[in-house]
């Protein structure tokens, strides 16, 4: 018995074991939640999504698009089917075309900004209306943010203008939430070396700026990270909802 037994979930954005999503599912898991996945639509996603989770013997492993209404529609209506509701929601995606990252956001696409935009900002709203639907005893929504959308960190550009766009959202929709008893908050994670970040030019540089920054002297770890999202998606966090939480060894509290 763990304190989510009996509770069921959604997480999107597992790419491999080195995804925040996984560190937080793990977490989930071993709390007793039972828990649905979704992947990029196609083989080699779906491959390395399937042998990650099978250990824990998922009901669902379902493909998603979050840029494709009709994909996050069949997601839905795959709980619906199976659990006929659902009490949480890691969202943990994000994505920006690599090559605009390299250039100053000055120069930024029209194509580019949309597409940013749509996959790391709009499909929260998305998701969070599709689950609001299934969430019928209350719930718990989180995303994951970083620090860039609050300061500027060059290389990081767009994903920080969607990341500030992500934060407020989720004031916005734990408004909208809100008499639902359904909360939405955003854990705003430190630098974590993930396929994703792989593409932030100036990585390795953001993670040392970052250890030697912080109080606590270190980079954050998946342990930080997964127990930060089990707070915000169970009970333990019972009172918060649009809350930001700077899971990053204190370094946003720092002036120099
Ligand atoms: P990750 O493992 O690469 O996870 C990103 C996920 O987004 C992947 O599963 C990716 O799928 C998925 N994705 C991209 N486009 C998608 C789409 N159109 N539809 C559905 N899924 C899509 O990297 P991560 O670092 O854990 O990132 C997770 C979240 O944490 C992101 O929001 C990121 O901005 C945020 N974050 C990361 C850090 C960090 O330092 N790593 C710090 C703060 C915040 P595929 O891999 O199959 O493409």
């Amino acid at each position: 018995m763990g304190i989510l037994s009996g509770k069921i979930g959604l997480v999107m954005g597992v790419a491999n074991d080195r995804s925040i999503a996984w560190a937080i599912s793990e977490k989930l898991l071993s709390e007793g939640a039972e828990l649905a996945f979704t992947h990029l639509p196609g083989p080699s996603s779906q491959r390395r999504v399937q042998n990650l989770v099978e250990q824990y013997k998922p009901k669902l492993v379902l493909p998603c698009d979050v840029q494709k209404d009709e994909d996050i529609a069949a997601v839905f209506d795959d709980i619906a089917r199976s659990y006929g509701r659902l009490d949480l929601v890691l969202h943990s995606i994000a994505f920006a075309p690599p090559q605009e990252l390299r250039n100053p956001y000055l120069q930024m696409s029209r194509a580019g900004w949309h597409l940013a935009m749509d996959i790391s900002v709009y499909s929260l709203v998305a998701v969070c209306r599709a689950a609001a639907a299934l969430m019928t005893d209350g719930g718990s929504i989180a995303t994951i943010s970083y620090y860039g959308g609050e300061k500027v960190f060059p290389g990081y550009n767009v994903m920080g203008v969607c990341k500030a766009a992500l934060e407020h959202s989720v004031r916005y929709l734990a408004w909208d939430l809100g008499r639902q008893r359904i909360r939405v908050n955003a854990i705003s994670a430190g630098p974590m070396r993930t396929l994703s970040a792989a593409g932030v030019p100036g990585f390795d540089q953001m993670r040392e700026h970052a250890a030697r920054k912080s109080p606590l002297g270190r980079n954050v770890e998946p342990a930080d990270l997964a127990n930060a999202g089990l707070y915000l998606l169970s009970d333990l966090s019972s009172g918060i909802t649009g809350e930001v939480l700077h899971v990053d060894c204190g370094y946003n509290i720092v002036g120099l």
